[in-house]
């Protein structure tokens, strides 16, 4: 049981860590320790997909539940590992059956249905490339996508290709076989039953001995900044994301996991596949979209020990009230970790007070294929900080000088670029079509992250906002992240996005955008309280000089605000890649 004292102060040490999981010090950690993780094939061979399940049967865990699938219309379904190791190795002999080899790409575009977790798997087990793609997607970002991956194969269902695949289908001849479940009497001309294919198919084909740096996975990255990126993976990522998430998300075997991410980002692959599965624990897929009773129902019901979320739908959650959270038996939650936005230090204290346990924010990119920095299960959390580098990475706050040569910022609390030193396994290899954009991203042996943080005396990292949002204002560097934070302590606010707005006498003017939680009347009273909030807690020149009410505020699919396009509305200008732009403001 840990003890939280959970302080607003950010330098006050939180939560009193159970330290007896831990046998691995930090500074004990080697590469080839992580090694023991995984089972390898001949010959330095390794396959996402073997570590993932076959190796499980190997160890008598073949009738354990590996999936546990949450329906959208209510139903569930199991499939054991064993289950899942006949039908990815189905899966795996249908494409080789159509000639589809080691390298080709596969691309999928399904919900959150066991189809999806079978097609990632039995791709990787035949040595394919995977690339996910969420379902939502339109058909001109999934067009687009395919063009840049190259793909071979597409995966989907009749529904989704004859609304977003049939229109394009031509302009790709590539695209050899469309493989489709669920489809009717009258299938699409050029498409395969993809069901009927894996029942005749071999339930025992094996995992193809791939090298460890064969290309695995291609991951699109979120668009928040700008057209999104094709990051490559290989398949020696598993290495790291096994033992990160024993580090980040103090996951273990036993362990029901539930991560709410879907596979089209790649949070919902590398820890919403990959990790647990090599674990081996019971993990939670639910098919349907965000609802906080029923996200509570899931907790509850299916007695979820370890659960990874995204800082939104913590804050829905916070939105919907305390008295629906309290409703909920969420005494089997563990440990509860958030990625993918800054963290605000009011939803750790939140999730304190009224989900019983504290939120551990972590930190990484499509880039970095797994997580970087964590607020360790064994550590004190630091409620607004994404935490220390894990085991074998090596962080660091640097700047450029005069004349381009990187400089290390050694002093506590300055801010500067985000950077990792090159060479952990789940490292991307490259962007797909974008050489020179990849080599940018690397200077003197250092991969640059284009966000901008800080790193306190205890070696904890505290995010400032990404290069491109962060605004100079008076001479001051103005984190929307601070800013947001303070806001979002107000109790009227649900959400908060502050961007800078060019002005002649300051440089550049903060400018906030509000959405407010029901109950509360967006008029002059409340946004003169709420400038005089940020006031008092910022002071006037970091305080934002302009709040306006939104009912929503824009973000890409997988949940990130997208400051961007606030600001390109705000100043006329043209609007950029929205490919990835879900909710809008109203
Ligand atoms: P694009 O690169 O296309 O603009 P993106 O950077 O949003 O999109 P992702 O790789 O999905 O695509 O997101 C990584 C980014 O998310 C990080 O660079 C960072 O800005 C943000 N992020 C992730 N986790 C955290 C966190 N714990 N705190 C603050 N920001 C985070
Ligand atoms: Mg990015």
């Amino acid at each position: 049981m840990r003890i939280a004292t959970i302080s607003k102060d950010k330098k006050s040490v939180a939560v009193k860590p159970n330290l007896t999981n831990y046998p691995l010090l930090y500074h004990d950690f080697t590469w080839q320790e992580a090694r023991t993780c995984i089972d390898g094939l001949p010959d330095g061979a390794l396959n996402i997909a073997y570590e993932a399940v076959d190796r499980h049967l190997k160890r008598g865990l073949g009738e354990k539940t590996a999936i546990l699938w949450l329906s959208k219309d209510g139903h569930t379904q199991t499939l054991s590992y064993r289950e899942l190791s006949e039908q990815t190795s189905r899966f795996a002999s249908v494409l080789q059956l159509l000639g589809v080899r080691k390298g080709d790409r596969v691309f999928g575009l399904l919900g959150r249905t066991p189809g999806l977790y079978i097609a990632l798997l039995g791709s990787l087990k035949n040595g394919s490339v995977f690339s996910p793609l969420f379902s939502a997607f339109g058909p001109e970002p999934i067009r687009s996508r395919m063009s840049i991956g190259d793909a071979r194969v597409l995966v989907t269902t009749e529904r989704l290709y004859r609304k977003k695949v049939m229109p394009w289908r031509d302009q790709m001849p590539g695209l050899k076989h469309i493989l489709l479940l669920d489809t009717s009497d009258d299938l699409p001309a050029g498409c395969l039953d993809l069901n009927r294919l894996l029942a005749g198919a071999d339930p025992t084909s094996p995992a193809e001995p791939t090298d460890p740096e064969d290309m695995a996975l291609l991951h699109f990255t979120s668009g928040t900044t700008g057209t999104p990126k094709g990051a490559v993976h290989a398949h020696q990522a598993v290495l790291y994301h096994i033992l990160s998430s024993r580090y980040a998300l103090d996951l273990h075997p036993d362990d029901t996991y539930w991560c709410t991410a879907d596979p089209g980002w790649v949070t919902g692959t590398s820890y919403g596949v990959i990790a647990p599965l090599c674990t081996g624990v019971t993990m939670v897929v639910d098919e349907a979209e965000f609802d906080a009773a029923h996200w509570y129902d899931i907790l509850q019901k299916q007695q979820v020990s370890v659960w990874y979320t995204a800082p939104t739908a913590i804050r829905m959650l916070m939105k919907a009230g305390d008295e629906l959270a309290q409703a909920y038996d969420l005494s089997h939650l563990r440990f509860m970790a958030s990625v993918g936005e800054p963290l605000n230090p009011e939803a750790v204290l939140w999730s304190q007070q009224v989900l019983g346990r504290p939120f551990h924010d972590n930190w990484w990119q499509t880039e970095t294929g797994g997580i970087m920095l964590a607020n360790f299960a064994s550590e004190a959390i630091k409620p607004g900080s994404m935490g220390r580098p894990l085991p074998g990475i090596e962080a660091a706050i640097v700047k450029r000088d005069i004349k381009g040569a990187l400089v290390f910022i050694e002093d506590d609390y300055e801010v500067g670029e985000l950077a990792l030193k090159c060479g952990w396994p789940s490292m991307f290899r490259g962007y797909l079509d974008a050489e020179d954009r990849y080599q940018s991203c690397f200077q003197d042996g250092w991969y640059l992250s284009g966000d901008l943080a800080s790193r306190d005396v205890d070696g904890y990292y505290w995010f400032v906002g990404r290069a491109d949002d962060v605004i100079k204002s008076a001479g001051h560097l103005v984190g929307p992240f601070e800013v947001e934070s303070v806001l979002l302590e107000h109790p009227s606010v649900a959400e908060a996005a502050v961007i800078g707005i060019p002005d002649p006498v300051v440089g550049e003017m903060v400018k906030a955008y509000v959405a407010l939680k029901a109950g509360f009347k967006a008029d002059e009273a409340l946004r003169k309280t709420l400038l005089g909030h940020a006031r008092k807690y910022l002071g006037a020149s970091i305080a934002p000089k302009e709040i306006v009410f939104r009912d929503n505020l824009p973000k890409t699919r997988s949940g990130k605000i997208m400051r961007r396009l606030l600001k390109a509305r705000e100043l006329g200008l043209p609007e950029g890649d929205i490919s990835t732009l879900e909710s809008d403001e109203t």
